[in-house]
């Protein structure tokens, strides 16, 4: 962990799915930054949701690195029972 990724706000819990999109938009700010890159992902961070408005997938996972430490971090969404999280991956 660096002075990078201490500053990454994680969320332990998703409490609705607005705050699952915000935190995928988050993720791509990160990335963006050009301080993380993508390790993981399976669909674009503003194409989890399809023309219907409905989740493209069961689960939704988004893994980010750290590019001045290699700390990955986890981003999970079970969107068809809600939940997930944004955490540190071990
Ligand atoms: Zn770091």
């Amino acid at each position: 962990m660096c002075k990078i990724c201490e500053q990454i706000e994680t969320v332990k819990n998703f409490e609705s799915p607005m705050e699952y999109i915000d935190t995928l938009k988050y993720i791509q700010k990160l990335v963006d930054s050009g301080k993380f890159q993508f390790r993981f992902l399976k669909y674009e961070t503003d194409k989890v949701l399809n023309e219907d408005g409905k989740w493209v997938d069961d689960v939704i996972t988004h893994k980010i690195e750290c590019k001045t430490c290699g700390q990955i971090f986890n981003c999970t969404a079970i969107t068809y029972r809600g939940g997930g999280s944004f955490e540190i991956e071990d």
